[in-house]
């Protein structure tokens, strides 16, 4: 087991190409850490710096302290699970999973023992016997999953390990590496650009955008706080809603103003965000996670100068919830390269579609997941209270989260 301590890491391509820069992170003895980011974000040239596949054009990977910048990979003791996991269609599970052991020359004894044993923590004892093209694709994985794990490696490197999986399976192996990983308790650093995935597989995330990396949390920080823009459109699903407000102040009240509509921040969202108090007058963006907008008909209570009259757009049953989208004359704040991420990477997945649509047109459109017993009904008029407990504040310029005291 090991601690991966990567210092000032920096990949520069010959063409010039910045894929890394400066990426500094500790990756504790056993731990779980999740790279994730858009496409081309760098998070593969990282992982492969790492296992010694790609040179490393400064800085150093330290591995139980020792620096291995210049270590084959074949000597790191590191084990990689890559996308494509191609496995030898003429060798059984077992043949395959053991075949590394083999190569170093190991008895063939010790190789029963430990596929057996790896067989037996992925839950493949009785599939030992099959060719790749009987298995399942999740058995397929875990067989891929079998051949790093046979190793006894320090650690292990993930490069989206699931993505050739279909959705219903990638859940299913998401807890499954989950549960390997922890009872292995082997340092782990897995790559995705799957923010659900990334929280929750993670025991921290690491979130890149254009090689740099934006902040490392555990994930309920990352959602909680997200330390700019970028984090807080990137992570979430639905994304949280961000505008362009005017901070006002009157009568001895601050309030967020973005098109025809006026929010009061409480005194304790003020006092919890000190740096607030350099806005006033100025522009914010407002950050507003779907959760935390209500239909003020299903609270019955309601506080009129928290709540925004919109026109339901969109309305549609999940079951346990109901996601309405509305519009809202103001104008929207976003970092393009979310929105141009998004749209690329899956245009068929409705939330890029809406994103890319966010983008593109008039105002913004909010995403709310309201309570299962709303009324709310397309093209009909719809108060929501907005929880400004719960609202994020960005500085406009530099996208940073506006300060916040400590405990907040
Ligand atoms: P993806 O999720 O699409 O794999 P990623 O976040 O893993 O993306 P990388 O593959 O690390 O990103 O690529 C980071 C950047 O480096 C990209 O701009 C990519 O085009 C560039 N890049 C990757 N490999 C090379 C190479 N051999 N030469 C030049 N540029 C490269």
């Amino acid at each position: 087991m090991a601690e991966i301590t990567l210092e000032s890491l920096t990949k520069v391509y010959p063409d010039g190409t910045h894929a890394v820069t400066d990426l500094d992170l500790e990756v504790g003895t056993g731990e779980f850490v999740v790279f994730v980011g858009p496409s081309g974000c760098g998070k593969t040239t990282a992982l492969r710096m790492i296992a010694g596949l790609e040179t490393i054009t400064s800085g150093q990977v330290v591995l139980d302290g020792q620096v291995i910048n210049d270590l084959p990979p074949k000597d790191r003791d590191i084990a990689m699970v890559f996308q494509n996991y191609a496995l030898y269609p003429h060798m059984n599970a077992a043949k395959n999973m053991g075949f590394p052991l083999k190569m170093r020359g190991l008895p063939q004894r010790e190789i029963d023992t430990r596929v057996t044993e790896a067989a037996r923590v992925l839950g493949l004892s009785d599939t030992l016997h099959k060719k790749p093209r009987t298995l399942s694709g999740g058995q397929r994985q875990r067989v891929a999953m079998g051949r790093a794990i046979v190793r006894n490696p320090q650690a292990f490197l993930m490069d989206e390990p699931l993505s050739n999986l279909d959705a219903k399976l990638r859940v299913e192996m998401r807890a499954e590496i989950s549960r390997i990983q922890r009872d292995l308790g082997v340092t782990t650093i897995y790559v995705t650009h799957d923010q659900t995935e990334a929280l929750t597989m993670g025991d921290r995330v690491a979130v890149m955008r254009n090689g740099v990396l934006q902040q490392v949390a555990v994930p309920k920080e990352l959602y909680a706080r997200p330390r700019n823009l970028f984090v807080a459109e990137f992570i979430g699903s639905p994304a949280m809603n961000l505008v362009t407000a005017d901070l006002e102040r009157s009568d001895g009240d601050v309030r967020a103003a973005f098109g025809s509509h006026r929010l009061r921040l409480d005194p304790a969202t003020l006092e919890r965000h000190p740096g607030l108090s350099g806005y006033e007058g100025r522009k914010i963006v407002l950050g507003i996670r779907p959760e935390d907008i209500e239909d003020a008909a299903v609270l019955g209570e309601t506080d009129s100068e928290r709540v925004i009259s919109v026109v339901c757009d969109i309305r549609e049953d999940m079951g346990s919830e109901v996601v309405v989208r509305f519009n809202v004359d103001a104008d929207r704040a976003a970092t393009r390269e979310v929105v141009e991420a998004l749209a690329v990477e899956d245009a068929e997945d409705e939330e890029t579609r809406l994103a890319a649509e966010r983008a593109r047109g008039e105002g913004v459109v909010f995403v709310a997941r309201l309570d299962r017993t709303t009324e709310a009904r397309e093209r009909q008029p719809l108060a929501v209270q907005v929880d400004v407990a719960q609202l994020h504040f960005f500085d406009p310029e530099t996208g940073a989260r506006i300060g916040e005291s400590d405990g907040a």
